[in-house]
């Protein structure tokens, strides 16, 4: 179980590569949660320095393969796939892509991404709610991301706990749509305060929803003092070469 979040992360989670179906151990995932109230900040604290031991060591094998990692965190439904679908499309000719998807249950997003023309490896998480090192590890070893390439790693739709797992990434980016309250910074300051780029998403629906970008991005600094925010629409096609840049920027500053 996860000791940081309570969620059970450990039989019910699977790794599954979409071109050859299902994975092992199919079933749906019992934590068998036993809350020991008195032993917990020891359990979460062993937990956490055991996964940035993981997350270093993916660190090291990513360097040596030249690979970018981007853990891309947001709360359900915030574009997330979305995004990565019109990215890989658009860049995906010059750029070789990769996607570690997140998910709970199904194979869903990770076909969509395999639709959009880049490699993806889905890893289910069963009840847990958050990525780890260890389940990166494992995708990592399945994906094989070519030398040189970007891996998005799209993390569980979740603005809590996946903070606090490094998975050995280069860069962290926090995405948030205008259907959100714009003050969820302030709520989930965690999130926020560990991102290196904020990407504001579904920026075509400003017209038709009660979002105020300037307190959005505001609130954003609060957490994150002087953190570059994006403001784009994937479906709209609009804003996206910010985007790009950032990516290729990204890219350069970690093959140095
Ligand atoms: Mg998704
Ligand atoms: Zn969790």
């Amino acid at each position: 179980m996860c000791a940081t979040c309570g969620c059970s992360d450990g039989p019910g989670v699977r790794v599954i590569d979409p071109a050859h179906g299902h994975g092992p151990g199919d079933g749906h995932g019992h934590g068998h949660a036993h809350p020991h109230p008195t032993t917990t900040v020891a359990i979460e604290v062993d937990l956490l320095a055991k996964n940035d031991d993981l997350a270093a060591r993916n660190r090291q094998w990513l360097a040596a393969r030249g690979v970018t990692a981007l853990n891309l965190m947001s709360s359900p439904g915030a574009g997330k796939t979305t995004l990565l679908e019109r990215t890989i499309r658009d860049l995906g000719a010059d750029l070789p892509c990769a996607v570690l998807e997140g998910d709970q249950e199904t194979l869903l997003d990770a076909e969509r991404i395999r639709a959009a023309g880049a490699r993806a490896i889905q890893i289910n998480t069963g009840a847990g709610c958050h990525l780890d090192a260890d389940m990166v590890a494992a995708g990592l070893r399945a994906l094989a991301p070519e030398q040189g390439s970007l891996l998005f790693v799209e993390n569980v739709g979740n603005l809590v706990c996946p903070a606090l797992f490094d998975l050995g990434e280069a860069a962290r980016v926090v995405i948030m749509s205008v259907t959100e309250g714009a003050d969820k910074p302030l709520k989930y300051p965690h999130m926020f305060r560990t991102a290196d780029l904020v990407v504001l998403t579904k920026t075509d629906l400003l017209p038709y929803v009660p979002f105020d970008v300037g307190f959005f991005v505001e609130c954003a600094r609060r957490a994150r003092a002087g953190v570059e925010v994006l403001q784009l629409s994937a479906t709209a096609e609009e804003g996206l070469g910010a985007w790009y840049d950032w990516l290729r920027a990204e890219m350069n500053h970690s093959a140095l």
